[in-house]
């Protein structure tokens, strides 16, 4: 066994034999000779690895040097072509952090290609011919339409919670509900955040129940802020209350201690047409009088990735003066994105401009008749089922967690291929397909997918029962 393990070893092709392939000279003409020697390199360990396992197929050199070269052109296309890319979104969940959130629209990356492909007027005052602010271009927006004295932009709503925690009340003590102590996902604790931006935790009532009397009580000369978090992907139902927004502005006001509230999402547009009513709306806390808001701009704003500070100008100030600001601003890319987004919520066509509004408004009844387009055009084998049902898109992104809004579904069944098996090919195409599982069916949700592609998932429902 040892021995022909060893013969085996001896008929696989040296290096310098194999640089000298035709196939192999083409790869380094297209990159250089130590990548493609470092590639040869980790083929030539995988085959060797799978013969002394006993997996290996070949036997002579010539049947080596085949399936190296095969094995080096998948390596190196594997590396060539980025790894981050589109995929096709049938989950039917609009903001999934798992899939990049919200999708940018097309006149959002018109604008983002201008200013990023270009030189900007990024930090330069073009009336005066001097150095000007970047802050300057979401800032002027935001404060238009929250109605807020001023803003700021950072990275996300987690640097902008921790940027205000930083700022107001490092060393001191902050006072905030048991019940919302809350994990984001992906390890995002409000404890932690807190914590490390040098606040002290002082938590008050109990994760159920939180009066205003358990704030009274907590209350110190040590205490600097009071924030409140929108539970987001969190809801406890039954015997539990905290205090209305309305209560707690004006106990902070009396004391006064500020207030800061995460708000998560902060939505800007109209849901309740969805029957969803729980989504702040960082208009109404400011305009009730919350001094200081915090929201991101992927989740129902349909934007880049940031966070938005927004609220009283000298909060905001002393919050755009601390050194760290500079450490979390954020880059052109994302202020032309946030810039055209909010552009859109100007001129009202947040429904038209933003797929996150488009996906939203579309009508059930329209993804039903796209639902069927595809399925009369889709031939399957006698043992599969495909049916278009009733069902529920999910907002996601931590938002609205107990309430879908209606929509219709693809349902596929077979009898041979299980739905995992048909989840993880869909999966596994180019561009990959996501698709959810329910009721041994297989589910797509056309809602989540831009009409374009409708074809695309077609050709990737045909795919399904032919690949092998
Ligand atoms: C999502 C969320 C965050 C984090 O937002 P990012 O923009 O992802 O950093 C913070 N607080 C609340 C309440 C959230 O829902």
């Amino acid at each position: 066994m040892q021995l022909t393990q060893n013969n085996l070893l001896r008929n696989i092709p040296p290096v310098d034999r194999l640089l000298e392939e035709p196939a192999v000279a083409n790869l380094i003409l297209q990159t250089s000779r130590p990548f493609v020697v470092s590639l040869l390199r980790k083929v030539l360990n995988s085959l060797r690895q799978s013969l002394s396992s006993g997996i290996a197929q070949d036997s002579d050199t010539a049947s080596f040097t085949a399936s190296i070269l095969e094995a080096l052109q998948s390596e190196f296309e594997r590396w060539t072509t980025p790894a981050l890319r589109k995929v096709i979104n049938c989950t039917g969940v609009l903001l999934h952090t798992n899939f990049g959130r919200a999708p940018l629209g097309r006149r959002a990356l018109e604008h983002l290609a201008s200013v990023a492909g270009n030189y900007s007027n990024l930090e330069f005052d073009l009336d005066r011919g001097t150095r000007g602010r970047r802050d300057v271009f979401a800032d002027r927006l935001l404060k238009e339409l929250l109605s807020c004295e001023q803003a700021v932009v950072v990275n996300n709503c987690a640097a902008a919670l921790f940027l205000a925690l930083n700022t107001l009340a490092e060393g001191a003590e902050v006072l905030i509900s048991r019940g919302e102590l809350i994990e984001i996902g992906d390890s995002f604790r409000i404890p932690d955040i807190l914590r490390k931006s040098g606040a002290v935790l002082k938590e008050v009532g109990t994760t159920n129940k939180t009066r205003l009397s358990d704030y009274a009580e907590a209350v110190t000369e040590r205490t600097r802020l009071i924030l409140r978090v929108h539970p987001s992907n969190f809801r406890i139902v039954g015997f539990s209350s905290r205090p209305a927004l309305e209560e707690l502005i004006q106990f902070a006001c009396e004391k006064p201690i500020p207030l800061v509230e995460d708000l998560g999402s902060g939505c800007l547009m109209d849901l309740q047409s969805f029957g969803i009513d729980d989504e702040p709306d960082p208009r109404a806390s400011l305009k009730s009088g919350v001094p200081l808001v915090c929201f991101s701009g992927d989740k129902l704003l349909g934007g880049p990735q940031a966070g938005i500070l927004a609220g009283e100008a000298d909060l905001v100030q002393k919050i755009r003066r601390n050194p760290l600001f500079r450490a979390l601003r954020v880059d052109k890319l994302t202020l032309s994105v946030l810039e055209s987004t909010l552009i859109s919520y100007l001129k009202q066509r947040e429904a038209e401009d933003i797929p996150l509004g488009q996906m939203l408004h579309a009508p059930s009844a329209r993804i039903g008749q796209r639902a069927q387009a595809i399925a009369s055009q889709l031939t399957l084998p006698g043992s599969a089922e495909l049916r278009i049902i009733d069902g529920q898109s999910m907002i996601g992104g931590g938002c609205t967690p107990d309430r879908g809004i209606p929509t219709r579904l693809l349902a596929l069944s077979d009898r041979d291929l299980s739905p995992s098996r048909m989840e993880a090919r869909l999966r596994s195409g180019a561009p990959p397909v996501l698709s959810r599982l329910e009721n041994n069916c297989l589910l797509l949700d056309l809602r989540t997918v831009f009409p374009e592609d409708d074809g695309l998932v077609l050709e990737a429902l045909r795919r399904l029962f032919t690949t092998p």
